[in-house]
């Protein structure tokens, strides 16, 4: 045990996460796992979005200037802001880079880079320095991405709204409906942005994902078989940690007052009800989901970001009144500890939006999923979960407040429901098979710290 925990001793690892809190959490995570095995960790972080240092006293964080202006950082266009990303820091990231990389006094083993931070690939390559990836989204979603030119050559991408329910035969069973689509001031930037980093993947020394086999096996097969770099599905991340051990990953102050709240309620009662750090609906979608929770008559803990809604400070569109008349049945936050939520027990349902960490968090936990994908791989994952674990229900048609009423009851109280719940449990199951020693991702990782330590500068 205690030579397992001196393994990367003498050794500095360099993580660079892509400033969004759904990329930020799984690379601590990953930083915290390569911690237990003895490395040295470095976080390379943009001044945009700085995590936190004070939660991880055991790390080195230093800042690459962005150059973003005030606009530029709050923009909403994800896509827009990763390319000006890796545009900016490329020049600072080699600048430091040459200058301290030789005169650590740990020899750097190798940089582990954010999938969509391609420009670090040509980066590493001019300064000799291996290069793995961290991809924070699913497997079964990097297929899809790294199938765009194809999906374009067949005609499937530009998605046509004519063709949404036709099978994508290469990529069953996804529908065109499920292909990943992203609104951004250039509609083509998202398509060059996916076939440059899956590219820069390709070139990598190998693709670390935050998954398990047993989840995602025929994605990570196929992505074997088209890629000639090792392939290490480790996760999930945040369950290698003991509990309680994982320090805040959070861009916001979670609200922990829910905590008892959720005391006070009926043991698998609650629909958790969150969307995640970017995700946004108008004004009128948020009231058909406040009228369908509360015609759903079950108790919620609703997570309504400042930002969430359009137009809108915080929940002002809410009518007066509204909770009030619930007696308690509702609870609103700005931000929950979401892990935490997952694993109490009157939690019965998640409605997400399904980000790959949600996802996996809800399937860590047993809990099933009401899904309302929004945008990019999200819909991938959504229909994953719905129809291939079968752990959760897809919100179909209009998002309107009968077809929230009947979603929640179909999960909650019938036997599609009981189903489901129990496919849910049997997948948490699977987890904690795949983290004990022996299990897949328990190997992987073993492997992972083993090439790590033979990878040549
Ligand atoms: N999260 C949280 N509190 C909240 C909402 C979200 O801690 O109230 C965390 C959640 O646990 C997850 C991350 O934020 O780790 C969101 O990542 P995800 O990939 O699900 O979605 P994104 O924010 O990237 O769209």
């Amino acid at each position: 045990m205690e030579e397992e925990k001196q393994r990367g001793k003498g050794h500095r690892l360099l993580l660079m996460p892509s400033p969004l809190q759904g990329h930020i959490t799984p690379f601590l995570h990953l930083g915290d796992i390569l911690f237990s095995k003895g490395f040295s960790i470095t976080i390379l972080h943009t001044i945009f979005n700085s995590p936190n240092p004070s939660s991880y006293p055991h790390f080195t964080f230093h800042a690459i200037p962005d150059g973003l202006s005030e606009t530029e950082a709050s923009t909403l266009d994800a896509v827009l802001l990763t390319d000006l990303i890796n545009i900016r820091c490329k020049h600072p990231l080699k600048e430091w880079l040459a200058s301290s990389v030789l005169s650590h006094q740990e020899p750097v083993s190798c940089f582990i880079s954010d999938a969509a931070l391609h420009f670090t690939q040509p980066v590493c390559d001019e300064l000799k320095l291996p290069r793995l990836v961290l991809r924070t989204g699913g497997a079964s979603s990097f297929l899809v991405f790294a199938s765009f030119p194809l999906l374009r050559e067949k005609g499937y991408l530009p998605v046509q709204e004519s063709r949404l329910d036709e099978p994508v035969v290469d990529l069953p069973p996804l529908k065109v409906k499920d292909l990943p689509k992203f609104q951004s001031q250039d509609p083509e930037a998202f398509y060059k942005l996916v076939c440059r980093f899956v590219e820069e993947c390709k070139a990598s020394s190998g693709v670390i994902w935050n998954t398990f086999e047993e989840l995602e096996s025929s994605a990570l097969t196929k992505l074997r078989q088209d890629f000639s770099i090792p392939i290490y599905p480790i996760g999930p991340f945040h369950k290698h940690l003991l509990t309680g051990s994982a320090s805040s990953t959070s861009l916001l102050t979670p609200d922990k007052s829910c905590m008892s709240w959720l005391d006070q309620q009926d043991r698998n009662s609650v629909v958790y009800v969150s969307f995640g750090s970017i995700a946004a609906i108008s004004e009128a979608e948020f009231l058909e989901i406040a009228w369908g929770l509360a015609n759903s008559k079950q108790p919620f803990l609703w997570v309504i970001r400042p930002g969430l809604i359009h137009g809108s400070e915080w929940f002002e569109p809410l009518p007066s009144g509204f909770l009030e008349n619930l007696g308690g049945r509702g609870y609103i936050v700005k931000w929950a500890p979401q892990e935490q939520v997952l694993s109490h027990p009157a939690v019965g349902a998640f409605w997400t939006h399904n980000g790959w960490n949600s996802t996996l968090e809800s399937i860590c936990e047993g809990v099933p999923m009401i899904c309302m994908p929004c945008f990019a791989d999200q819909k991938v994952n959504a229909k994953y979960a719905s129809s291939v674990w079968r752990v959760g229900v897809q919100l179909q048609n209009k998002l309107d407040r009968g077809e929230v009423e009947k979603t929640i009851k179909t999960l909650m109280v019938g036997d599609e429901g009981n189903e489901i719940r129990e496919n849910a449990l049997n997948l948490k199951e699977k987890v904690n098979v795949s983290l004990k020693q022996g299990g897949s991702s328990y190997c992987f990782l073993d492997r992972l710290v083993s090439d790590i330590l033979s990878l040549k500068s």
